[in-house]
């Protein structure tokens, strides 16, 4: 790690930090896992955010059985150490009905889990490129549409979305694809990536160019 640089900041790098976290991967998931180098400062430097995101994601309806299963191995068991977590939560959990049953839903902050992927797509966008960019735009779409979303915010979002679907990725390979896949792409002097957790939990996050160092 001669000379090398912190992922995030200019410190030099004196350990290694997973991205995605290392927590989002249940045991048998954990091959070659990407690390990038980082600073004391900014390995789990925000740990307690990893956690928040990895209890909802994992909790999503539609996530896979790897996701369902690592919910019930990790996020369970990190909501019967901490009932206060469990009720911060599903403070306001309500039934709704999507697709003809009934699931709980409840409000997430949001901020918590970009500000997680906002660091996991710095940490990317650094191992393939060498490009520092410590802010994305976050855009996580199956947390866009709320209860009271009006149908012309839902059609504006499907126009964005669509948009996004139709750039050209470059997929990069992973070797935990059940857990997490993702692709980039370089347009119009800028980056998109988009991120798949559990085959279902979908992030893209689009930032422009820094000029190179
Ligand atoms: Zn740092």
């Amino acid at each position: 790690m001669n000379n090398a640089t912190c992922y995030a900041c200019d410190q030099p790098a004196t350990t290694k930090e997973h991205t995605p976290p290392y927590s989002f991967f249940p045991e048998g998931q954990r091959l070659n896992l990407i690390t990038v180098p980082s600073c004391e400062a900014h390995n789990n430097a925000n740990s307690k955010d990893v956690e928040y995101a990895r209890n909802v994601i994992t909790t999503m309806f539609g996530t896979n059985d790897v996701g369902q299963q690592h919910f019930a191995d990790k996020a369970l068991r990190s909501f019967d150490r901490s009932p206060k977590l469990l009720n911060m939560t599903f403070a306001d959990i309500r039934p709704v009905t999507l697709h003809g049953q009934t699931v709980g839903a409840f409000t997430m902050q949001t901020d918590r889990i970009e500000a997680v992927m906002n660091a996991c797509v710095t940490a990317l966008h650094f191992r393939d490129t060498n490009e520092r960019i410590p802010n994305w735009e976050v855009i996580l779409p199956n947390l866009s549409f709320q209860g009271d979303t009006t149908e012309a915010q839902a059609a504006g979002w499907s126009g964005f979305l669509s948009m996004f679907g139709q750039v050209q990725y470059n997929v990069k390979p992973t070797d935990s694809p059940d857990v997490f896949q993702y692709a980039m792409a370089q347009i119009l002097g800028g980056w998109i990536y988009n991120l798949c957790f559990y085959k279902a939990f979908t992030v893209f996050a689009f930032a422009p160019s820094v000029s190179p160092e």
